[in-house]
């Protein structure tokens, strides 16, 4: 018999197999069949759970997708990610979970350092008790106790070591089955390509120094938003910011200080906007800001809010202050002007904030810039419009 019987007549409805039907259960072939279709069916399922973590766009979203799909097949007590940071100069991220919750600080780790210089010299999926064994460095394994760790599962791919992952015991059984440690080695395999492709996406697209987008990034969602204004009859504002006198600064605390500095503004723009406005590294100290639909007024609220909170921040062991200078322009569905166009007028109304003296917001429009003050009841000095 050969196999395109099997498949034409679905294994037992093929009339030959049921007249040897005895045979073939006696020397395990239908075992063996039985064992081959579950495989199968795993391996379709498996097929597809990678289809759907590759399509995942942020870490985040990846970590709770595969979680979910673990939770399909057992579940750890205990779960952990933990991953370098993009840069591999800050403290690892950790994603926790507990009976598949996520939960905070459950971890403590500073450095990856350790575990990476064994994993790349043990590039496999280990038990616990295995890693303890072999590191011989109970300070390096102890951090991962507070998970009652059984299983690590390295992410290792073409950019190196990225981080592991970490499986507590199952909540009902107690020893993971080789079946499951199969499983979890496959899934392993594809949340590692997708880390590594999450982590070079987002490395193209964001500035390293301020972690905020690059300009090219921006651009490209500027034109994408552009026409988004235009089919819904929306509105949008730019904001272009640039650090006050940031060279003497510099010349005062260092370049590490102004760096520092740089990416401590970011921080303060990212806490002002809303998670869809785009917020990005223009160049040098100078930052632009697109906030999607948003009136007038609230690029007003949200430009002030940057700046006085600018203002009250401290840098460098909480001594030194910085101030910036804001430009703002709206753009309606009206709008046929281009980004660089757009940009220019924002450039310029930041231009006279700097002639006004600095540590102000302008706006590029004298009569919107009205309309603005009066929804904003805002009657205070730093402030001024082209003109004044
Ligand atoms: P103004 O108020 O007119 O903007 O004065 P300014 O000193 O900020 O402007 P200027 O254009 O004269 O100098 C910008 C300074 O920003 C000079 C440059 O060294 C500094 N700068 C630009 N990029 C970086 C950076 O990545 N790190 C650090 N530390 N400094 C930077
Ligand atoms: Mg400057
Ligand atoms: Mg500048």
């Amino acid at each position: 018999m050969n196999d395109e019987t099997w498949r034409d007549n679905e294994g037992e409805e093929n009339p030959e197999i049921i007249a040897h039907y005895d045979l073939l259960e006696r020397v395990g072939i239908i075992d063996r069949i039985d064992r081959l279709t579950a495989e199968i069916r795993n391996l379709e399922e498996l097929y597809k759970e990678g289809l759907d973590i590759f399509s995942k766009t942020s870490i985040p979203e990846l970590v709770e997708y595969v979680t979910a799909r673990l939770l399909n097949k057992f579940v750890p007590s205990y779960l952990a990610f933990v991953l370098h940071d993009e840069e591999r100069s800050l403290v690892p991220r950790i994603f926790c979970y507990r009976n598949m919750k996520l939960v905070e600080n459950l971890l403590t780790i500073d450095s990856l350092e350790p575990y990476e210089s064994f994993f790349l010299r043990y590039p496999n999926t280990i038990s616990f008790s295995l890693l303890e064994y072999k590191l011989e460095n109970p300070g390096i394994t102890e951090k991962l106790l507070p998970l009652f760790p059984e299983i690590i599962v390295p992410i290792i791919g073409i950019g190196g070591f990225y981080g592991f992952i970490v499986f507590g015991r199952k909540l009902l059984e107690r020893e993971y089955t080789r079946q499951e440690i199969a499983y979890l080695d496959r899934l392993m395999r594809f949340t590692s390509v997708s880390i590594q492709n999450n982590i070079h996406y987002r490395s193209a697209i964001t500035d390293y120094k301020t972690r905020l987008y690059n300009h090219s990034f921006f651009t490209r969602r500027f034109d994408e938003e552009s026409s988004r204004i235009k089919r819904h009859h929306s509105e949008a504002s730019l904001l272009m910011l640039d650090i006050d006198h940031f060279k003497r600064f510099n010349d005062t605390y260092g370049h590490q200080a102004g760096d520092d500095a740089l990416f401590k503004v970011a921080r303060v723009m990212e806490s002002c906007v809303r998670k869809e406005d785009v917020t990005a590294r223009f160049g040098g100290e100078e930052f632009i800001i697109l906030l999607v639909q948003s009136r007038l007024d609230i690029a007003w609220t949200v430009a002030e809010r940057i700046r006085t909170t600018v203002e009250n921040s401290r840098f460098v062991d909480g001594k030194a202050t910085l101030t910036v200078s804001i430009g703002v322009v709206h753009i309606s569905d009206l709008d046929d002007r281009p980004f660089n166009a757009l940009v220019e007028m924002a450039d310029e109304a930041l231009y006279r904030s700097k002639r006004g003296g600095r540590n102000r917001t302008t706006f590029h429009n004298p009569g919107l810039f009205e309309k603005a003050l009066e929804a904003s009841r805002f009657t205070g000095p730093a402030v001024s419009s082209p003109g004044s």
